[in-house]
């Protein structure tokens, strides 16, 4: 547990390094961040008193940055400290917060950050209650609320429409997004993309009720119901946008993916070429490409490509598809 005396450690000798640094440019930080956010975010700014719901705010879950995702606060360290701001007496983790020295204003304060993207998100003070004593006073703008349950995970096996409408179909699966993920370009265009020069793969970012199905079985069914071991290619496909991919956020992810691709390997003649990255960023693609199969099921692609996998796969997971939808 952090105490006073290592924030003053921290704020004049540095925080510990935080798992990735995430770094990007005033006007990227713009794109993404609606004004207020931008300004107590990026350039230090300070909302209104008792301008957030977030201050009454006391359901179990987490707390991340609204910039770059990472956690911050645990639902369980929040207090009512009466002052009109989201108030917290630790960190989620020692190095999820970063310490500055303050000297605006007049006053020397310690300015608290996020430790991955230096996100401004308020100041620290010796008055919490105990046992830290410590009061983290922070923007309820520059934080979002995570459901305790709801994970996600980013996978693409060739074209997401394809990827998009199988997983659509699962219980404990709750939203399921088209996108980008993997290569070098900043907001990339579908066309970009099918280019093959953007370095990205087209996913799906999953977005997941964890007490409902484990990233396991996710994984499970990702490398059963595309073909894992063709290299760049899915069916007539091909290019490394198609390429087969999944993505983790932490070690603990990593480990599990490794395990779901060594279960299925077990079962294939050949040897499966799915790359396992550290995920980055996700791009959601354009407006039209989103929930595509069920707006275009008529199409020869949706009747002779997507529909054969949806019924293999549906012959597959009987058992864990969502009850009374019609596939
Ligand atoms: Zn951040």
């Amino acid at each position: 547990m952090l105490k006073w005396l290592d924030i003053l450690k921290y704020a004049n000798n540095g925080t510990p390094q935080p798992k990735n640094k995430v770094v990007k440019s005033e006007s990227e930080w713009k794109q993404m961040l609606t004004s207020e956010q931008f300004h107590v975010t990026r350039l230090k700014g300070t909302e209104r008193p008792f301008s957030s719901e977030m201050c009454h705010l006391f359901t179990g879950g987490r707390y991340a940055c609204i910039c770059c995702g990472s956690l911050l606060f645990d639902a369980t360290e929040k207090f009512e400290s009466g002052t009109g701001w989201p108030s917290f007496t630790q960190p989620i983790e020692e190095n999820a917060v970063s310490y500055v020295k303050d000297k605006s204003y007049g006053m020397v304060r310690i300015e608290a950050l996020c430790n991955t993207c230096d996100a401004h998100l308020g100041h620290v003070f010796q008055d919490g209650p105990p046992p830290s004593c410590l009061r983290f006073c922070i923007n309820a703008v520059s934080m979002v609320k995570v459901d305790p349950n709801l994970n996600k995970v980013t996978f693409g096996g060739g074209c997401f429409w394809c990827t998009e409408a199988v997983f659509q179909h699962l219980e404990g699966v709750v939203e399921v997004v088209s996108g980008y993920s993997g290569g070098r370009t900043k907001n990339p265009t579908y066309k970009e993309v099918t280019s093959g020069m953007t370095g990205h793969a087209e996913v799906v970012e999953i977005t997941y009720d964890s007490h409902k199905i484990s990233l396991y079985d996710l994984i499970i069914i990702h490398l059963t119901t595309h073909n894992p071991c063709t290299l760049n290619r899915q069916g007539a496909d091909t290019g490394t946008q198609y390429r087969s991919i999944v993505f983790y956020r932490n070690e603990a992810e990593k480990q599990t993916i490794t395990l779901a691709v060594q279960e299925v390997q077990a079962s294939m003649m050949e040897k499966i070429v799915t790359e396992v990255q550290l995920f980055e960023m996700f791009y959601p693609a354009e407006a039209y490409h989103q929930n595509y199969f069920n707006q275009h099921a008529e199409q020869s692609y949706c009747q002779f490509v997507i529909a054969p996998k949806l019924e293999k796969f549906k012959q597959l997971y009987k058992d864990k598809i969502v009850k009374n939808q019609e596939l």
